[in-house]
């Protein structure tokens, strides 16, 4: 028989499951403190059970880590992990510390079927969707790396303080299962992280949005990187499904519900394609026409192995900041991390053709 695997189960599922032994609420609540409050993947640990119920539960249930294939850790301290499921499925996880806390960048999809021309994974097409399990144990494990449950055992604040869902793959392609991990990551009796701490990046798949805005209300990023349709379908083609119209109108109904935060709005920087000061007041004047309360992260483009784009070069990248600025929206330039290691935006793959 195969043991069910807890990680990624809603409270509801694993009061469901427990209920089969006669179990009440409160020790469900207690098994979901063991295994998002304390990071216990050894139901022996459990001392607040019966040794009965620990025996139930190891027969019937599995407490899953991904297993950690490499790890490489970038000059600036970013790192990187290659991370393996059950079924081998490979993806990428990474690590970007700051001064006093720290982004784990997660992904939702082994590879990407969107197809954006400028990005590595998007270039490996899509070979399936990851499990809710699957996404928040990405989290999970590095906090077993960093030693941070329930806390830093040296009281120092958390190294893991926020989550962008800006790793490998579409997470409004796997809406559904991205919903229930991020779910998962606020609950207040278990992970705990706030909504505030994290930001979904998605590339503008407009239908899905308002559910990401009344399921989760987490913090918004929207990769836009082009003012006008034209533009932005030779470089997006998903832009042909969803024209910028659509994306922007979702966007004003995501501040409508998830309010008085800033969507933020990625813009890669690519020599002569987007990068010029015309391209810079035509996207000034696209919102104010949509009155979005936006803000902008200029991306320097990370290039990879027979992409076919160049980085615009800085003073391109300052001069398209300033005339945003001019318009009225705080621009500033991503600084990117952990390129020496390919664990920069856009650079993630996980398959043998990696460099
Ligand atoms: N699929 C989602 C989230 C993952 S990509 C999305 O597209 O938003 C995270 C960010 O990295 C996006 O803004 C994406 O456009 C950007 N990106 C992709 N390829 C890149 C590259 N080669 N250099 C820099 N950023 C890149
Ligand atoms: Fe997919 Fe995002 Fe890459 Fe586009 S940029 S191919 S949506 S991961």
């Amino acid at each position: 028989m195969t043991k069910i695997e807890l990680i990624g189960l809603s409270f509801e599922e694993l009061l469901g499951e427990l209920e089969k032994f006669g179990e009440k609420k409160f020790r469900a609540k207690q098994l979901w403190q063991w295994l998002y409050f304390h990071g216990v993947t050894d139901f022996s640990k459990m001392t607040s059970f019966s040794k009965d119920l620990r025996e139930k539960l190891e027969q019937n249930y599995s407490i899953t880590r991904p297993k950690i294939v490499t790890e490489q850790i970038s000059s600036d301290g970013t790192r990187k992990w290659l991370l393996e499921f059950a079924d081998g499925q490979r993806i990428e996880t990474v690590y970007i510390p700051e001064e006093d806390r720290g982004a784990i960048c997660v992904s939702t999809q082994v590879g990407c079927g969107v197809g954006c021309k400028f990005c590595h994974t998007g270039s490996q097409r899509i070979t399936r969707n990851l499990t809710a399990g699957e996404i928040v144990s990405q989290f999970m494990v590095a906090r077993d790396v960093y030693g941070e449950w329930p806390s830093p055992s040296n009281g120092t604040p958390r190294k893991l303080s926020n989550v962008v869902v800006m790793g490998m793959g579409e997470p409004l392609h796997n809406t559904e299962n991205t919903i229930k991990a991020l779910n998962i990551l606020t609950d207040g009796e278990g992970i705990a992280l706030s909504k505030r701490r994290i930001t979904l990046s998605t590339s503008g798949i407009a239908p899905k949005m308002l559910q990401i805005a009344q399921e989760t209300g987490v913090k918004l990023a929207v990769s836009l990187h082009a003012p006008n349709n034209e533009k932005r379908t030779s470089i997006m083609p998903i832009n042909k499904q969803y024209p910028l119209e659509e994306v922007l109108k979702a966007c004003q109904e995501y501040q409508k519900i998830v309010t008085s935060r800033y969507i933020t709005f990625e813009y890669l920087m690519l020599k002569d394609i987007n990068d010029s000061l015309d391209d810079a007041r035509e996207l000034v004047a696209l919102m104010k026409k949509y009155k979005l309360g936006a803000k902008f992260n200029l991306i320097a483009f990370n290039p990879w192995p027979g992409c076919g784009f160049e980085p615009s070069s800085n003073n391109r990248i300052r001069a398209f900041s300033q005339e945003l600025e001019r318009g009225g929206f705080v621009a500033p330039v991503r600084v990117a991390r952990g390129q020496d290691i390919l664990a920069a935006c856009g650079q993630l793959k996980s398959k043998k053709e990696q460099n």
